[in-house]
């Protein structure tokens, strides 16, 4: 009699623990149990980028369809690209999407997807701006976005390929940078090519440069210790890829310009 007590006593401990664990399990997936948020910069057409007061693009729809398939609902918080990866180190974020190019330096703070869209760094210049090649930007004001990878790489030193800091002016998004080369602020603007496109249609007397800068590959970022987020989103990614459904997104917001 006493042998079962403790038996029983001993079962019910080790469900207790089981059970605790499988809560702590389900907790873990995302920050918010049943939500996939995503941290995007909703400036950067077509990727992603504000219609009313919906965020739409390339990206949005993308991780819907992920979202869908893990049966999570996909919630979008629009902060500044420079925000993106810490949110999503510190746990704040599930996912980072953002048009956000794959560089050493990231996969040090965050892991990635694989990849599932290519970016090239492009120059926007005004028509009547007499540059013609990125030879010209020498000792020119040239615009980026804070933090992306046109930041990164203009702001380097001109022994490795960049301009120097003290060229170039920082902005919040590429919505901004743009009004700058508008303004006179700035006489060139450092962008991904698809945003380019899209800013030049919908402002007047702007122009992009036909040499283009490098060519980068678009992921998404996870935080480091969500190993089981990471493979999830990513075996979603992948089916996405393989039954064409990413490419008819892609299609729908690029060949729609
Ligand atoms: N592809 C660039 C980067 O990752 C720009 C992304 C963006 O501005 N949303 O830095």
């Amino acid at each position: 009699m006493k042998n079962l007590k403790k038996l029983l006593a001993l079962a019910l401990a080790v469900l207790f623990v089981f059970s605790m664990a499988a809560c702590g399990k389900s907790d873990s997936l995302t920050v918010e149990e049943g939500k996939l948020i995503m941290a995007t910069n909703a400036s950067f057409p077509p990727y992603e980028y504000k219609e009313g007061k919906d965020i739409v693009g390339i990206d949005a729809e993308i991780a819907g369809l992920i979202a869908d398939k893990l049966g999570l609902e996909l919630e979008i918080a629009d902060i500044e690209f420079g925000s993106i990866i810490p949110g999503v180190q510190k746990g704040k974020y599930d996912i980072g999407m953002a048009g956000m190019t794959v560089t050493d330096e990231r996969k040090e703070m965050v892991s990635f997807s694989d990849s599932y869209a290519k970016g090239v760094q492009v120059v926007i210049v005004t028509e009547d701006s007499g540059i013609t090649s990125i030879d010209d930007l020498e000792g020119k004001k040239i615009g980026v976005q804070e933090a992306t990878t046109g930041d990164i790489y203009a702001s380097d030193t001109p022994e490795n390929g960049g301009f120097g800091e003290e060229n170039v002016t920082k902005y919040a998004n590429g919505n901004l940078a743009v009004e700058g080369l508008k303004a006179g602020k700035v006489d060139c603007v450092i962008i991904d090519n698809e945003p380019a496109k899209a800013y030049v249609k919908a402002n007047e007397g702007l122009k992009i440069l036909d040499t283009s800068y490098t060519d980068e590959d678009y992921a998404i970022a996870f935080n480091k210790d969500n190993t089981e987020l990471q493979t999830k989103v990513n075996d979603a990614l992948k089916e996405l890829i393989a039954d064409g459904s990413v490419q008819k997104i892609i299609d729908k917001y690029i060949s729609a310009e």
